[in-house]
Formats: structure tokens, sequence, C-alpha cells
């Protein structure tokens, strides 16, 4: 009796790159950056070895030390000096962010992206202006309306300081219009948008909340953020981000909702971004620290599941580690 079938015959080492499906390079990832303006000098985050919130004024290292490995963009986020109700700092001309957009698209040649939301700049943690009462009110939400001009203000003042793309992660109804409307409104038609389309409430983001200083002061996020059991509603939320005018479609995280990237590759022709979240990236860390898990091959499975699952590129804390071996 002999199989039919034999697909090992294109296993072997001189066939299995001609065949293979899916690959990696460093121009697929992009690289997040801390920026934080309440430091001068460099502080290691903890609870994501390698990584670090560096000063304004070392930012343009950070970005040459990012490239030098062969990843060519990033993203920013900010740690601002000061905190308020409305996330002030968010949009400030001389925000952190801003600061730091300028000199990066000033003086390196990295394509630069900006987070927009509020979180990190509200002394709430919420990503907008919230209710009154929401601090005894367990229905507490973010008063949606109210917080669109907000982040349009910060995606503009974002593309005033520079940066080649937005990326408004907030989960506000219509942000990706009202940003869109107001960065062309400002004559930044050139701006491409990134929308974090599918943003799960997830308990993924532990590390990055103490990257950046941002986890809400009471409640959770729920409110907002999408209900991880939903699978239907990932496709309503990426069609009206696409309706709205997003160029890239996100979903974030990565490896929990794989069925979710693959959903949208198959619905939309519009680029697909998985963001490879801070738990992904620690819990191989801490896998690996104990001798549980390779990290290197770990991580680049990670990131091929995320590339054979449909996304074209992945926001991921590995991707300065991974690039130089790609
Ligand atoms: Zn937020």
């Amino acid at each position: 009796m002999h199989p039919t079938d034999r697909p090992r015959r294109l296993r072997t080492d001189g066939v299995r790159p001609l065949v293979s499906e899916t690959s990696l390079s460093a121009s697929d990832l992009v690289a997040p950056v801390f920026v934080d303006a309440t430091t001068d000098e460099r502080v290691p985050i903890e609870t994501m070895p390698g990584h670090e919130r560096v000063p304004v004024d070392e930012a343009v290292a950070r970005v040459e030390e990012i490239r030098d490995t062969g990843v060519e963009a990033v993203i920013v986020f900010g740690i601002p000096e000061s905190k308020d109700p409305n996330g002030t700092r968010a949009y400030a001309e001389d925000g952190v962010v801003q600061r730091a957009l300028r000199r990066i698209t000033g003086e390196t040649d990295a394509y630069a992206i900006g987070d927009v939301c509020l979180c990190e700049y509200t002394d709430h943690g919420h990503c907008g202006v919230i209710e009154e009462s929401a601090e005894t009110d367990p229905t507490l939400t973010v008063k949606n309306d109210e917080t669109l001009d907000l982040l349009a203000e910060t995606a503009v003042s974002q593309a005033d300081a520079g940066a080649d793309m937005v990326a408004p992660s907030a989960m506000t109804d219509g942000q990706v219009r009202a940003i869109r409307e107001a960065l062309d409104d400002a004559g930044h038609e050139d701006v491409a948008l990134m929308s974090y389309a599918v943003k799960y409430e997830s308990a993924f983001y532990g590390p990055f909340r103490d990257a950046a200083d941002g986890a809400p002061a009471f409640g959770d996020r729920r409110h907002y953020q999408m209900d991880p059991a939903n699978r239907r509603e990932a496709l309503r939320e990426a069609r009206i981000d696409a309706e709205e005018g997003a160029d890239v479609l996100m979903v974030k995280p990565g490896l929990p909702y794989l069925d979710i990237v693959g959903d949208l590759r198959r619905e939309f022709d519009h680029p697909i971004a998985a963001y490879n979240v801070s738990g992904e990236y620690a819990m191989l860390h801490a896998a690996a620290e104990k001798g549980w898990l390779d990290l290197e091959a770990t991580a680049h499975e990670s990131l091929l599941s995320l590339k054979r699952a449909g996304a074209d590129l992945i926001v991921t804390y590995f991707a300065e580690d991974l690039a130089g071996r790609l």
C-alpha cells in the first residue's frame, strides 16, 4: 500500500523555500517608540524587556537604532508632562509626541506614525471626555461626540508636526470621518490614516499600560472597546471605518484574534494591520526567561501566523529583535 499523496516530498531543504506560502520581512514591521516628557534619561520598561521610555532629546537616536535593524516605520506614543480631564497635552503644539515627531521626521527618513488617543493624556486614563458622574457610576462611558473634536485636533497637530500617518485608537464612533475631514481641511490630504478599526477590550494590554502609564484610574474600557466574544461585529466596525476613509484597517490584539484578521483579509481590499500587543510580547519573554520557550523561534512563528492569517503589516515590540535575523 502506497499513500496516494505525499506532501512530505515538498518538505526537503531544497524545495521548502520554493513552496513557502508566507514570508516575513523587516519591511512588514512597525516598531513602537515611547517618548516621555517626564524624564531626562532613558527608562527601561520592566514588563517589556528591551524597551524603554526615552526623552524627546533621545527620540531621534532611538529611531535610528530601529532603522539600523532594517525596520523603517515607527509608531510614536507619548507620556506627557501633565494630565488633565480633557487630555489637552495630546493636541498641544508643543506636546511630547508633536515635539518628537518634528525631530524624527526632520532628522531621519523613518516613516512616522502618530497614535491618536487621549488615554495617555487624561488624568482619569480613559480614551476621551467622560461623564461627570463616571467615577461613581458603574455604567461609565466616554462621551462619544465630545471626544471626536479632540481626536481630530490631536491628529491635525501630529500631521502639523510631520507625521506621515495617523492611527486613531480610541474606538470612538465616527472618529475616522472626523479625523479625515479635519486633516483635509488643514491641508493634510496626503497624510494617511490607519484605523484601529477592530480593537478589543483585552487583558493582553497590561504591560503597555505600564509603558505608557495609561491604565484607567477607575472602571474599564468595555463600553467603548469591543467585546472579545464578538466576531461579526468586527466586520461591521471595519466596514464603517473603510466607508469613513481609513486607508489601513487594524486588528488589535493579534494572536488571540487571528480569525478576525482572516475575516478582514477576505472581506476587504484595504491593507490589513495587526497589532502584536504588549501582552503577547511579555508572555513569550517571561516563558523564555524561565527556559520554557525559545524566544526568537516563538516570536518569529507568532508574527508569521499574523502574516499567514492575512496581515500585511504588523505593529510589534519584536520588530527590532527579529528584523536583523530575517
Ligand atoms: Zn486610548
